[in-house]
């Protein structure tokens, strides 16, 4: 089934929630609406800082792995065991803006890119 792509459906840190199995199953409100996830520093950074995503920040735009706030013992556990690749998802976003990352990944099917 192809997925709807909306930019609102991009997370804080490049996930598009749209492909997201939790999403999809109505378990999870998706990065932006859920206020649960006050554990996130990345969500409450970026919200403080108005963006949408770390791609926007200027402070670590050449490389978002060195931010402790994005690249965490967790996140790094999170991309072992998934094979996940924040950092891509987030240099795609960059390149190609947002509209553009939702609709490629919902056409994909896939949350995040995958570590090669
Ligand atoms: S890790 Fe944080 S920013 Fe990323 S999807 Fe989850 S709540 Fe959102
Ligand atoms: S890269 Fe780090 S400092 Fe920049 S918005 Fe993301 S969490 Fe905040």
């Amino acid at each position: 089934m192809k997925l709807v792509a909306q930019s609102e459906l991009v997370s804080a840190c490049g996930l598009y929630c749209g492909a997201c199995h939790r999403y999809r199953k109505g378990k999870c409100p998706g990065c932006a609406e859920n206020v649960k996830a006050s554990w996130c520093k990345i969500r409450i950074c970026t919200q403080e800082k108005g963006y949408h995503t770390c791609a926007e920040c200027t402070e670590f735009s050449d490389d978002v792995q060195a931010c402790r706030q994005f690249n965490t013992i967790f996140a790094k556990i999170f991309a072992l065991i998934f094979r996940s690749d924040r950092k891509a998802s987030l240099q795609l976003i960059a390149a190609k803006g947002v509209e553009a990352y939702a609709l490629e990944m919902a056409e994909k099917g896939i949350p995040v890119l995958k570590r090669r």
